[in-house]
């Protein structure tokens, strides 16, 4: 028997696949809080491996903007700002994965913007208070098309970004924390991660915020690039 809806479900959310027209549907999307030193020294947090693990924060997959939108500068912030990233696309369920066999659920990458409240986020960590409001909120996961890699772990790449045309961030990724293999071996022994879950996986030093009428560009070598305009606010 076919189910009856009162309304129409959420579309499910996707994203185009270098190569092919078909698209990849999207199950969550985790986010690695501070693991570039120089990024978390700047956010007043440094991080002591020896004595630390990650953490994570989730965005809802309704927030999916593919690359090159434009959005508008979102509500309740003054200071927004961007994010560059990798994006690690799963592409087999995974619970408790070692290390070493980390590679076998990577299906591939993508470049990321986590976009973010800062100001909202910063009130909240200080309060003692969930990111919510500074990191899940509509269109902040911007993320461009997926190359697909399998079993492929990046262990160095140069990531950039520019806004307006002005280097803004520019790292390695061989300077994570917690690099790709760590990541999913942490993660999953949290969650079973499953096919279509998308790791944000951090970003470097240089943060900081975009007004309406700013063009971000952004790349990871040997993945690609991703772009976002932002417009007024509503
Ligand atoms: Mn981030």
């Amino acid at each position: 028997m076919t189910t009856r809806y009162i309304w129409t479900p959420p579309a499910v959310q996707s994203l185009p696949i270098r190569g092919t027209s078909d698209r990849l549907p999207i199950n969550r999307i985790f986010c690695v809080g501070r693991n570039y030193h120089a990024h978390a020294i700047e956010m007043g947090k440094p991080v002591d491996k020896s004595i630390e693990r990650p953490f994570y924060f989730n965005k809802s997959p309704q927030t999916l903007v593919q690359s090159g939108a434009t959005v508008a500068y979102p509500p309740e912030t003054t200071n927004y700002h961007y994010e560059m990233e990798l994006v690690l696309v799963v592409g087999e369920p995974g619970f408790r994965v070692k290390a070493e066999d980390a590679h076998t659920i990577i299906y591939g990458y993508a470049c990321g913007l986590d976009m973010t409240r800062r100001d909202l986020q910063l009130i909240a960590r200080d309060k003692g208070r969930p990111w919510d409001l500074g990191k899940d909120f509509e269109q902040s996961a911007v993320v461009g098309e997926v190359v697909p890699m399998p079993g492929v772990v990046i262990e160095n790449a140069a990531l950039e970004l520019t806004v307006n045309g002005q280097p803004r961030q520019k790292s390695d990724l061989n300077k994570l924390i917690w690099n790709i293999r760590e990541q999913i071996a942490d993660l999953s022994l949290f969650y079973h991660l499953e096919p279509g879950d998308l790791i944000f996986t951090g970003t470097p030093e240089g943060v900081g915020p975009v007004v309406a009428g700013d063009h971000i560009e952004g790349s990871v070598e040997g993945v690609g690039t991703i772009s976002l305009t932002i417009s007024a606010a509503e």
